[in-house]
């Protein structure tokens, strides 16, 4: 299996936790989101109010959930967590809804992902604080409302693009978090490696960060298993040749690709002469489904220009070309 897929999918578990930072001085990268939080955060406490709605948007692993927790310790407030796939009916929501304190932090993970139904009940409560909601069916069927407390709704989402016009204009601020640069990737992971007290060589750590695809996630899951290897195939410090190693192992190469990666980038050129090709065209080619291959590897693939995406449909770059190791031909290359 796909250990970068597996690695994004997993629910955290106890150890990931205690990676997690807990406060913005903790929060390594994303200067521009971090300093826009500071901001808001640093305002609505000085008028003594509950910090206005956040869409923090960005491919899974980044720290959306993190920073949804550091808002919530830097506003001593609690932090609700649910994902938008789970809130099926109004009255789901009307239930997490009127659980809330004042100032409390509602965190929608997925919010792309909640029920059309649904999300027309959120534009009252996040913009008016209340709603309205159907009691009774038949002659009785009458509409209650719904006072609710001042409430943060904190949306996370993967995809900007599927989530509609009117739920977006509903938050103060939208910020997008990017992929780390491998210098503040290889902080994150030293901090890791202090924290799970495993001795690492520097070298060691700037060969995680170069392959672990500008993750947080990805690489404290690269640093657990260097570690084993280390201790099993090494002297048990995580030094350059040892993690080179083990990754290798985890078939992630210097540049951070993995498997299946290079499988997309095979497809696209051997079968459909490196494209335009839609993503489902693709995703059935691999075995793989199309909305992993478009959350966990294509926006990878296109940051680091190996893919470019077009109205037309999906097209190898001549980087991409080159990395499997085939020159550009017909196609929308010629
Ligand atoms: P997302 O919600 O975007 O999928 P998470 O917030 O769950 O991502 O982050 C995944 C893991 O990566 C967290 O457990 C955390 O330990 C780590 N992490 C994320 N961002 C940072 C960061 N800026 N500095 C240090 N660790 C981070």
């Amino acid at each position: 299996t796909d250990f970068i897929e597996q690695t994004l999918s997993a629910p955290e578990n106890a150890e990931e936790s205690a990676l997690r930072p807990l406060s913005f001085s903790d929060f390594a990268g994303q200067d521009k989101t971090l300093e826009r939080l500071k901001v808001m955060v640093g305002a609505a406490r000085d008028r003594g109010e509950p910090l206005n709605h956040i869409l923090l948007s960005g491919p899974p692993g980044l720290g959306k959930t993190t920073l949804s927790l550091i808002l919530g310790n830097e506003m001593g407030t609690k932090v609700n967590i649910t994902s938008g796939p789970v809130i099926d009916k109004p009255a789901d929501l009307a239930g997490l809804l009127t659980n809330l304190n004042e100032g409390d932090i509602l965190f929608i993970d997925e919010i792309h992902r909640i029920p059309k139904t649904v999300e027309e009940y959120l534009y009252s409560a996040m913009e008016d604080f209340r709603i309205d909601i159907m009691i009774d069916q038949g002659p009785n069927a009458r509409s209650v409302r719904l006072n609710l407390p001042r409430f943060t709704l904190l949306g996370a989402t993967t995809r900007m693009g599927l989530l509609t016009a009117p739920l977006r204009s509903r938050f103060t601020l939208q910020t997008r978090l990017n992929y780390y640069n491998h210098s503040v990737l290889q902080g994150i992971i030293e901090r890791t490696c202090g924290i799970l007290e495993v001795p690492f060589e520097p070298a060691g750590a700037a060969e995680i960060a170069r392959r672990a695809r500008g993750t947080p996630r990805i690489a404290n899951n690269l640093v657990n298993f260097c570690r084993d290897y280390a201790q099993q195939r090494g002297n048990g410090t995580i030094t350059q040749t040892s993690a080179a190693a083990a990754l290798e192992l985890l078939e992630i190469d210097q540049r951070g690709l993995d498997e299946m990666d290079k499988q997309v980038m095979r497809v696209m050129a051997e079968n459909y002469r490196g494209g335009p090709v839609g993503l489902g065209t693709v995703a059935v080619a691999v075995g793989e489904e199309a909305h992993t291959l478009e959350e966990v590897h294509e926006p990878f693939l296109i940051q680091e220009g190996y893919l470019q995406r077009t109205a037309q449909g999906r097209v190898l770059t001549e980087k991409g070309w080159h990395v499997i190791g085939l020159e550009p031909k017909g196609g929308a290359q010629t």
